[in-house]
């Protein structure tokens, strides 16, 4: 343990914020530099408490005492390399992670938590820029080939990890770009994307191959896949939105929150915008919130990340709008520490500006007469508790409509695309409509693994990671009859 009295001595405290009037004219990242010294202070405060519950509540079991006593020692070299033996990409949940592992922090029960996230995150940066993330290809190749379908979190976990253990391994994505959400999805604000490049610099030096525009089960066949490769490890994320069929939807001024949020990104990266990632039009060529009241529909991350990009765009109004009841602004009762705790969370986003409303119904999308959006005609709810279930019902009286021009859908996804290669291959789904798979092999092919939100659901970009590494630890298994890939210490505390 490195200070004992570092949790008296020292209080909690997070990189400074840039001025939300400033940084809503750019997409560059939210939060100033945290320099060695600051993390060292934060790490300082780790109580090394014995019993680690951060640890259980890091979904990849990040081992985290041992990397912030490191890092009290100023050993950035050793820190990364605990960090690295249970996450591949630290710089990407240094940024983005909910953080789970300061929800169940122990000196969270009476104090502000360590700041975790930030010292992974100095971590990560402060090794590359000395030079101690090089890459490590394999000493010896296995001559078996594996294709791992999707370029997100969950593929690229698992691609570094089945490289890693000699085999020889392709990265295939329909995206003109590899990086999945983290590319197309997430905005630059929150992860700008010279940090995927930076990555993929390293794992391609390692010996992965990746292939872009290559939409599997369309460009090439399930059957041909099968047959050039000896594993096939299928990480194409949640894909289909869940939609809002009510009266109007066909007006113009409606869109999946995922394709506006998709063509700002490759608007910030230079590239054409008429055309989707995977090159195909978009319903809008140039979807554009200035000057118009913005509606986003679902209070989670990506309606969030709506938000963020709206006032970007010089809005004039901006509204989020939730089905469910506004959450307590303390930790629920029913999620005590260390759970995740259900609460009400305030985004960076918010804090731009933002009209917030919980427990909103929406009725109708509502015409100017000329086939344009023009209002949202929505209802106030209660929830009542009928055996056990929660039941909506409508507040008599408060039907209105509210201006809106452009309506954004951030309600969330359904499950991944069936049609095309995940029927081709004949696999079975679970009740979610998520690949079926049993420790991550598919139920009807023994050689096609699946992880991430393909398998598991719409989730977070550390369980990604995680999903990715373990089930490239059981595909080494089966291909192997065992595997040298770490294995990972188990997780107790389930989040999102
Ligand atoms: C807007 C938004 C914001 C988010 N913000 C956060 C956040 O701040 N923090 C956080 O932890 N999580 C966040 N998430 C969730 C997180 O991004 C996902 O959980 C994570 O990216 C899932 O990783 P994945 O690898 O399973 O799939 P994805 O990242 O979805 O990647 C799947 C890839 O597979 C490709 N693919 C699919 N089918 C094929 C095919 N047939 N052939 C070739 N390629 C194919 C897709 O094009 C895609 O690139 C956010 C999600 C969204 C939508
Ligand atoms: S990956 Fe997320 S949960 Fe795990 S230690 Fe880092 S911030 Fe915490």
């Amino acid at each position: 343990m490195g200070k004992p009295t570092g949790f008296l001595e020292f209080t909690r405290e997070l990189p400074k914020k840039r001025d939300p009037q400033q940084r809503i004219h750019d997409y560059k990242e939210i939060e100033v530099q945290f320099s060695e010294q600051d993390s060292q202070r934060q790490a300082a405060r780790c109580m090394d408490c014995g019993t680690p519950f951060c640890h259980s509540g890091c979904p990849l079991g990040n081992i985290i005492p041992e990397f912030n006593d490191a890092v009290y020692e100023q050993n950035w070299a050793y820190a990364y390399e605990i960090l690295a033996s249970t996450n591949n990409f630290p710089e990407f949940t240094g940024r983005i992670c909910p953080a789970p592992c300061e929800a169940s922090c122990v000196l969270g029960i009476n104090k502000p938590p360590v700041a975790i996230e930030f010292i992974e995150k100095s971590i990560a940066e402060v090794a590359f820029e000395h030079g101690y993330i090089i890459p490590k290809p394999p000493k010896e190749r296995t001559g078996k080939r594996i294709a791992v379908v999707g370029s997100g979190p969950a593929g690229l976990a698992a691609a570094t990890q089945l490289n890693k253990a000699g085999h020889t391994v392709t990265v295939f994505e329909r995206a003109d770009q590899i990086g999945g959400l983290l590319r197309y999805g997430i905005p630059d604000f929150k992860l700008e994307k010279w940090t995927i490049d930076r990555r993929l610099a390293v794992m391609e030096a390692e010996g992965i191959i990746f292939r872009t525009s290559v939409n599997v089960g369309v460009d090439l066949k399930a059957n041909d896949l099968l047959e050039q490769f000896d594993l096939i490890m299928l990480t194409g994320g949640s894909t289909v939105p869940r939609d809002l069929p009510i009266p109007g939807r066909d007006l113009k001024g409606i869109y999946p929150a995922m394709e506006f949020l998709s063509q700002q990104n490759k608007r910030n990266a230079n590239l054409p915008v008429e055309v989707d990632h995977r090159g195909e039009k978009y319903a809008d060529g140039d979807l554009w919130a200035a000057n118009k009241n913005v509606v986003v529909i679902g209070g989670g991350d990506t309606g969030s990340d709506c938000v963020g990009t709206s006032n970007r765009h010089g809005a004039t109004s901006v509204t989020q709008i939730e089905l469910m009841p506004m959450p307590p602004k303390d930790r629920a009762e029913n999620t005590p520490w260390p759970n995740w705790p259900m609460m009400l969370r305030t985004s960076t986003s918010h804090e731009e500006g933002c009209d917030r409303h919980w427990s909103i119904n929406t009725k109708e999308f509502v015409s100017d007469g000329n086939g344009n959006l023009k209002a949202m005609r929505i209802v106030d709810l209660t929830w009542k508790n009928e055996n056990g279930r929660m039941q909506m019902v409508e507040l008599p009286g408060s039907e209105r409509d509210i201006p809106c021009e452009l309506a954004l859908l951030a309600a969330g996804f359904l499950h991944p695309q069936h049609n095309g290669l995940l029927d081709d291959l004949g696999l079975e789904y679970d009740e979610r409509g998520n690949v079926k798979a049993t420790n991550y092999q598919t139920t009807t092919n023994p050689n096609v693994f699946s992880a991430g939100d393909m398998r598991r659901g719409q989730s977070l970009v550390v369980w990604a990671i995680s999903e990715g590494r373990e089930a490239a630890r059981a595909a080494d298994c089966y291909l192997m009859g065992e595997s040298t890939l770490e294995a990972k210490a188990v997780s107790m505390i389930e989040v999102a």
